[in-house]
């Protein structure tokens, strides 16, 4: 037969680039819905959902452009025996007997390897095609990367600047006469909280989505989340009005207010294009290019802009290439050699701590949390409370309806618990409950008490904090980033010392309870 190009669930882009070598009156598109591909880490309702409508739609506007499409649902499975992916592909490939099967390069190492594997089983050769959807090629990172003693997201962030030329003046040097306006964003909301914030763009179930969310409630009713407030894109068009409406509404309070939390204020400033972006529903040189322009328009603050193209083009790209370079042993990482296991509310947010109630709560209604949340709560909490980090990183990559493995494992991995040892952060993120209650309004709604190290009042970030420093106060000296966090620990008595580990113990080994 003729050729087959296999479209993963996070490659449905229209503009897919194989699409124009391939002949529609010979070659075909091959979709595939495998539950084992849910399941094979616990998955939110709602990105189970998201995926399948965004297929589903993706099919259908494949078949208008006229490709023939073999679209294998999951009604077409067993549901006592689901299949994994390279099951229903080499069925497929027996079937369809291609003289070659292509493939964009996917989003998670381990399918690269299942595709490599399935298609030489079957005798098919396998072609590769580079993803688009990135500005920096995996080829390229490496090649950033080579030689340097330590990967820094600021350096490369500012080459990217340069060589997609984002964000320049007239000389070629950074808009604004500097590259970074940190300085200016990050704030927390007003005293009296954030105010009225321009909604983000919702997009009521359509026939395809209500029928994919009554699937999943059948199919998956024993997974974690709801499907209750189920309004996130599956179409390109509506990532494109979210995309618009960011832009026009959202982007002015983006930089200020990007770390900021309060409490049933789930969405912020933020864009919420993640999911779009990790579907390819939007192609990031867009993102970039609206919001160049709105600055450029005079209808955003540069720093703002800054700051939000910088987690596209920086953030976004450097995680992607880190990724690939350090796949597979990335997902063994655990530098802390911490093994408790993952509290059981972080599946129902039934927790007394009131950040984490608030994360959590919102994470599990809509499969979404922001940086912060993420970074500085559930993040944070799983490196104090020394949580093994593959069951954190499983549990982030279940929960979120933007969790591919190649964003998610280097951001939990590496950025909010260090288990790479620092390959890429300058210091650990770690910091007290008086980091959240600077930065929110949720210690004023919790029983703890953030200032308080020690008693049944003492807020378990503080506590386990403290603990963290007084455990790594050897290696956190010799950085000369962190050795300001450990001048406080020389001047306790060994008294206090000693109350804070009986303190943090004693925590440690109640996690369930807090
Ligand atoms: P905004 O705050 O509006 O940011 C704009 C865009 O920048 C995002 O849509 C995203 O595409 C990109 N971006 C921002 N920060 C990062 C980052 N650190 N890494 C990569 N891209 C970034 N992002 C995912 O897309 N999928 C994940 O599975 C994921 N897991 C994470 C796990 C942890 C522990 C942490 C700390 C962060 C994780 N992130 C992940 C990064 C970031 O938190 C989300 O991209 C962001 O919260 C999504 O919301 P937003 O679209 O409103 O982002
Ligand atoms: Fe979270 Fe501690 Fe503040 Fe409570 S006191 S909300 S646990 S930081």
């Amino acid at each position: 037969g003729g050729r087959i190009l296999l479209v993963l669930g996070d490659q449905l882009a229209t503009d897919h680039p194989a699409l124009t070598a391939l002949d529609a009156a010979r070659d075909r598109v091959l979709m595939i819905e495998t539950a084992g591909e849910a399941t094979a880490v616990w998955s939110h309702q709602a990105r189970i959902a998201l995926f399948l409508s965004a297929m589903r739609h993706h099919r259908d506007a494949l078949r208008a452009q006229g490709w023939t499409v073999d679209y294998l649902d999951l009604d077409s499975e067993p549901p006592d025996a689901p299949a994994g992916l390279d099951h229903r592909l080499a069925e497929a490939l027996q079937r369809l007997r291609p003289s070659e099967l292509w493939v964009m390069e996917p989003g998670e190492w381990r399918i690269e390897q299942l595709l490599e594997t399935t298609a030489a089983q079957a005798g098919v050769p396998l072609r590769w095609w580079a993803d688009p959807h990135f500005l920096c090629t995996r080829e390229r990172f490496a090649r950033w990367a080579q030689g340097r003693q330590q990967l820094r997201m600021e350096h490369f962030y500012r080459e990217m600047r340069r060589e997609h030329r984002v964000l320049l003046d007239a000389q070629g040097q950074p808009e604004g006469g500097t590259w970074n306006f940190d300085a200016d964003n990050r704030q927390p909301y007003p005293k009296g909280g954030p105010g009225a914030i321009p909604p983000p763009a919702w997009f009521p179930p359509d026939g395809i989505t209500q029928e994919v969310l009554a699937l999943v409630s059948r199919r998956f009713a024993n997974h974690p989340g709801s499907l209750a407030h189920f309004a996130w894109p599956v179409t390109p068009d509506q990532a494109r009005a979210a995309l618009r409406r960011f832009i026009e509404h959202r982007l002015v309070g983006f930089g200020p207010y990007q770390d900021a939390m309060w409490t049933d204020t789930p969405w912020g400033w933020h864009s919420l294009l993640s999911s779009s972006l990790n579907l390819h529903l939007l192609d990031p040189r867009e993102v970039i290019a609206a919001a160049e322009a709105a600055y450029r328009e005079g209808r955003a603050p540069l720093s703002g802009v800054e700051g939000f193209i910088r987690q596209i083009l920086g953030w976004r790209e450097f995680i992607r290439g880190v990724y690939w370079l350090d796949m597979p042993g990335l997902r063994q990482a655990n530098h802390y050699d911490h093994h408790r296991a993952l509290p059981a509310w972080y599946w129902t947010g039934a927790t007394r701590m009131a950040c984490l109630r608030d994360a959590l709560t919102q994470t599990l209604a809509h499969g979404y949390a922001h940086h912060i949340q993420r970074l500085m709560v559930t993040g944070l909490f799983g490196t104090l409370a020394e949580i093994e980090p593959r069951q954190v990183s499983d549990w982030y990559r279940a929960v979120y309806v933007d969790a591919v493995e190649w964003v998610e494992s280097p951001n939990t991995l590496g950025m909010a618990l260090h288990a790479n040892g620092g390959r890429f952060t300058s210091k650990p993120y770690v910091a007290s409950g008086a980091y959240i209650d600077r930065q929110s309004n949720l210690c004023k709604m919790c029983e703890y008490r953030p200032k308080e190290k020690t008693g049944p009042r003492a807020c378990p970030f503080t506590t386990l904090y403290w603990y963290f420093l007084d455990n790594h106060r050897l290696a956190l000296r010799a950085n000369p980033r962190t050795r300001p966090m450990t001048m406080h620990l020389d001047r306790w008595s060994e008294d206090e010392r000693q109350a804070l580990r009986e303190s943090a113990l004693e925590r440690l080994h109640r996690l369930d309870e807090l």
